[in-house]
C-alpha cells in the first residue's frame, strides 16, 4: 500500500518532518527489457518535510529486485537495484519539475512509478557478462 501524507494533519499535530517505509507492488508494464520482471515488492524508505509555504519534500532511496533473462548471454539472473527518491509537491498543480497536490494530501504514486522508472537499468547482465562489458 502506498500511504498518504496528511500534509493538514501534520501541520496540526506541528510534525512537519516524519519517515515512511513501506512496500508497494510495480508495474510490470513499467519495464521494457525483454524476458525481465520485478522480483516483489519495491521497498520505499522515504523521510519527508513540510517547508514554510506547504510544499513538501520528498528523500530517500527505493530499492528493488529484477529477475530474468540476462541481455546478452540468455541464462536466469536477477539484480538489486537502488534508486534515489528525491521530489517535491507544491500546493495545487506542480510545474513539470515538481508534483502537485490538493485537498491537503500528497499522492506518492505517480512520483514512486518515476522514480522506478528513473531508477530502471537500460538492460539486465547476469555477473559473468557484468564483467565482461567492464573488461
Ligand atoms: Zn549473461
Amino acid at each position: 500500500m502506498i500511504p498518504e501524507i496528511d500534509v493538514r494533519g501534520c501541520i496540526a499535530k506541528k510534525m512537519t518532518e516524519g519517515a515512511l517505509n513501506f512496500e508497494f507492488e510495480a508495474d510490470d508494464s513499467l519495464l521494457d527489457i525483454p524476458f525481465v520482471k520485478f522480483a516483489g515488492p519495491v521497498r520505499a524508505e522515504l523521510f519527508y518535510r513540510i517547508l514554510d509555504d506547504l510544499s513538501v519534500e520528498i528523500g530517500g532511496s527505493l530499492r528493488f529486485r529484477l529477475e530474468g533473462e540476462c541481455s546478452r548471454c540468455l541464462s536466469e539472473t536477477s539484480s538489486e537495484i537502488v534508486s534515489e527518491a528525491e521530489g517535491l509537491f507544491e500546493r495545487g498543480k506542480g510545474d513539470g519539475e515538481t508534483y502537485g497536490y490538493a485537498n491537503g494530501k500528497v499522492d506518492l504514486t505517480e512520483f514512486l512509478r518515476d522514480r522506478v522508472m528513473f531508477g530502471l537499468p537500460p538492460r539486465l547482465l547476469c555477473e559473468a557478462c557484468e564483467q565482461w562489458e567492464n573488461e
